[in-house]
């Protein structure tokens, strides 16, 4: 079987459920229409689908005519709080909700993949399991919950893509190892004791004691961590204070880790409790520290990754398959790659021409259409090719 030549086949069909799905964005936990528009497009084709896992997300199967692995290829379908500002006729219909992350080409990708899949199941060594997700873009996101829901019952590896605008249309990109960060967030609360601004002796100034607390915490990452360790601490927001002459009663300071290894990120928690402690002990405040776990870090299997990439480099569309670096940001994908081996992938979408060139999240990302061929073809390369991952 050839199964990616039939893709052009389909092209005006994917690019209409993209348009589709562009065109009624649902924000995150709230994906009524898209989940009943996903399930009625695979029951249509004749594919046992499971709703309602863990939220929103939907399983879809594919039972294989031969014995071989179980394969779980991954789309997710969330939409973000923003003003599609593109001049298009398939610009979003919902004020202020737009599909600025391209989750709408992953899900139509996944679902003309899906009817292709269907048409040759009996050629297929191995089964497939369709996972639409939802509410990538909000915490606590779809994916944890999807797995603790049974989305990985019996899967052997997953694979998906993110569409990616910095990389040019017909380029595919590949990161082996880390290749998004852990996303944690925090919130820290000073409490001092206010007073007069000319009388200090009287009262426990927040604002001194967050200062040297943000000062010291500068040097967690630089004095803790291994320089050959990647790690942020960023503060995002410090307020406190009214008034020119009082000294504040309180601070309230939030920001951002971000790293790839778990033991780095207990290093750097350590060193900030340790920190707030001898605040505490210096500036006779109180310090409450509130710390939120995000998604872990995307960790790519070696192995997967490359066969992935040679497949990608054998498609006819697909101009060049190279090594996409690492970056610090997140996404809940990294909740399947815990479980199972694979890889996720980006699918170059960039095209200055098509004014495809907006950063994702800009109120007018756009992508290049033509190029979701190569998600497609790239997802039924790997589950044409899945004898090879037999261990
Ligand atoms: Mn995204």
């Amino acid at each position: 079987m050839n199964l990616t030549t039939e893709v052009n086949l389909y092209m005006d069909e994917l690019i209409d459920i993209r348009r589709h799905l562009h065109q009624n964005p649902e924000l995150s936990f709230q994906e009524e229409n898209t989940k009943k528009y996903i399930a009625d497009y695979l029951e249509n084709l004749g594919i046992e689908v499971k709703k309602d896992v863990g939220g929103n997300g939907l399983l879809g199967y594919i039972k294989g005519g031969n014995a071989g692995p179980t394969i779980a290829l991954r789309a997710d379908f969330d939409a973000l709080p923003i003003q599609d500002e593109k001049d298009v006729p398939y610009k979003s219909t919902v004020d202020g909700v737009m599909h600025a992350c391209g989750h709408d080409a992953h899900t139509a990708s996944l679902l003309i993949t899906a009817k292709i899949l269907k048409q040759h199941e009996a050629e297929i060594h191995g089964n497939v399991v369709l996972i639409y997700q939802h509410a990538e873009e909000s915490l606590p996101g779809g994916a944890k919950s999807m797995v603790a829901a049974g989305a990985l019952d019996g899967v052997d590896y997953v694979f998906g893509t993110h569409t990616a605008s910095h990389i040019e249309a017909n380029k595919v990109g590949f990161c082996s190892g880390p290749a998004y960060a852990a996303a944690d967030s925090f919130e820290i609360d000073i409490q001092g004791s206010g007073g007069h601004g000319a009388m200090p002796q009287l009262a426990k100034d927040p604002i001194v004691a967050a200062s040297s607390l943000i000062v010291q915490a500068q040097s967690i990452v630089s004095r803790t961590i291994d320089p050959l360790e990647s790690a942020v601490v960023t503060f995002g927001t410090f307020k406190g204070g009214n008034a020119f002459n009082v000294i504040a009663d309180t601070v309230q300071l939030t920001g951002t880790i971000r790293t790839y290894l778990p033991t780095v990120k207990d290093q750097i928690k350590e060193r900030l409790n340790g920190i707030l402690n001898g605040i505490e002990s210096s500036y006779g405040v109180k310090c409450h520290l509130n710390y939120h776990d995000g998604y872990p870090p995307v960790v790519n299997h070696e192995k997967e990754t490359e066969w992935a990439k040679s497949l990608a480099s054998e498609i006819d569309t697909i101009e060049e398959a190279f090594d996409f670096p690492p970056s610090l940001g997140g996404e809940d994908v990294g909740y399947f790659l815990q479980h199972v081996p694979g890889t996720y992938f980006f699918t170059g979408v960039g095209n200055e021409a098509l004014k495809a060139n907006y950063p994702h999240h800009h109120p007018k990302f756009d992508l290049d259409e033509q190029s979701l061929q190569n998600s497609v073809k790239l997802f039924l390369s790997i589950i044409e090719h899945s004898s090879d991952l037999v261990k």
